[in-house]
């Protein structure tokens, strides 16, 4: 057995060799995929990705990144018998650079025993070798849909064909960094209600520079839900001794993530009468943590991903009444007596259909989860914010938390510190 555990832990390492990927790459004609729709002078670099495409272009698809993890991230040891995973990636005509990149980097930086397949799906881009041609390359798989559906239907179709136990979600135009794959498992192994998600380090839009996130952020949200990171309080920053240990967020930024397969079945997959983009990371993350469940963000897993400024994409009802259908959806199943403050954030939401959401009510109710009061109370907080200064109102309390000057101040927000949350009774 001694010669059996020292197999497995020799098999963690491996992932596809140089040698094996000249032969892989020759097969595949890595050149012709690329050449095909490649950015021609006198283009507008930005027109059809709303990145640079010349930029994505010039880089390898291998290209080496810099190791961002903090480096007592390397010490740590990870369980050798964690099962492998259905990594699940949804695009709508991603540019072929970098929807390569994103299957390199996956295949180059993560032991090959751990990836069970890499599903592609394909939301009815322009042209359906984007998707087949990669096929060619080890693992990976490609369905194509027969319609537009957006990124949350596409995603539970991708769930729903994964033979492995575990899922794990990227969005097609990112790179992972070393070691990625391991402590997201890890977590989901220990703790299988847990859904783990990276730190997520910025590709930069125009140079494609790979730069490190702060590990010291969280996900947050306003009224309006619009998703924003929110530094981590003094306290929080103050109480983390160990800066390999996850983080509890709110919300997840929504694109990258590990989660059970079971789990993810038993909540409710997602909200598929949402369409194309946006909106579903509040509802998986409500639904998460209202429901039994964690959200973390896992400071030793690092993934970069391209941040943009718009859509390359149409948004067939647009883009506006998408996001108010998609967010009063989850607004309306989630939020409970709160929802009056989305709509006084959103007023345009009002009036705006947003389909049947008996399902989904039935399904809190069979889950039997927690109101949304809790969430805030245990979960998230409510600040009041200057809209225009951006600060915070601040009970000037010692730090012990007992003695109260009873003053009230200013200052800049933070957003998990105790002397900035305020309730806001319902009477
Ligand atoms: N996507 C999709 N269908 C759509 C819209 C988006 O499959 O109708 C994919 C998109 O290609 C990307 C992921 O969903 O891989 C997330 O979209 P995007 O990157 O535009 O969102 P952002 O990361 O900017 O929030
Ligand atoms: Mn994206």
């Amino acid at each position: 057995s001694a010669a059996v555990e020292v197999n497995a832990v020799c098999v963690t390492v491996a992932s596809i060799s140089d040698a094996e990927w000249d032969d892989l790459l020759e097969e595949f004609e890595e050149k012709s995929y690329l050449n095909a729709h490649r950015w021609k002078p006198g283009q507008d670099p930005y027109s059809l990705y709303a990145f640079n495409q010349r930029e994505s272009e010039r880089i390898p698809s291998n290209r080496a990144l810099r190791d961002t993890r903090h480096y007592r991230c390397t010490t740590l040891h990870y369980d050798p018998y964690l099962s492998s995973t259905t990594i699940v990636i949804t695009f709508h005509n991603e540019a072929r650079s970098t929807l390569l990149r994103t299957v390199r980097s996956v295949l180059n930086r993560t032991p090959v025993h751990l990836i069970y397949e890499i599903i592609l799906v394909d939301d009815f881009s322009e042209d359906p070798n984007d998707c087949l041609l990669l096929t060619k390359l080890p693992k990976v798989k490609c369905l194509r849909n027969k319609h537009r559906e957006g990124l949350i239907r596409s995603r539970v179709r991708g769930a729903e064909a994964a033979g492995a136990g575990i899922l794990t979600f990227l969005d097609s135009h990112c790179e992972v960094n070393k070691d990625w794959l391991p402590p997201l498992l890890q977590r989901v192994k220990e703790d299988p209600t847990c859904v783990a998600s990276p730190v997520i380090d910025i590709i930069n839009m125009d140079t494609f520079a790979y730069v490190a996130a702060s590990s010291d952020l969280r996900g947050g949200f306003d009224w309006s839900l619009h998703f924003k990171w929110e530094q981590l309080s003094a306290e929080k920053r103050a109480k983390r001794a160990d800066p390999t240990e996850p983080i509890k967020t709110p919300i997840i930024a929504g694109g990258l993530f590990v989660i059970d397969r079971s789990w993810f079945n038993r909540l409710g997959k997602y909200d598929t009468a949402m369409d194309i983009w946006g909106g579903e990371n509040f509802e998986i993350s409500f639904r998460v943590w209202m429901c039994g469940g964690s959200l973390e963000i896992i400071p030793c897993s690092r993934v970069g991903h391209v941040f943009r400024k718009k859509h390359p994409y149409i948004f067939p009802e647009g883009n506006a009444n998408t996001y108010i259908k998609n967010t009063r959806r989850t607004a309306e199943v989630w939020m409970d007596e709160f929802k009056l403050f989305y709509y006084s954030a959103r007023p345009a939401a009002r009036g705006k259909s947003y389909g049947d959401i008996h399902g989904r009510q039935e399904l809190r109710k069979s889950l039997k989860c927690k109101s949304f009061k809790w969430y805030l109370d245990n979960k998230s907080g409510t600040h009041l914010e200057h809209l225009a200064s951006r600060f915070c109102v601040d009970s000037e309390m010692a730090l012990d938390g007992i003695e109260s000057s009873k003053m009230l101040v200013i200052s800049p927000c933070e957003l998990s510190a105790h002397t900035q949350r305020w309730e806001m009774p319902f009477s």
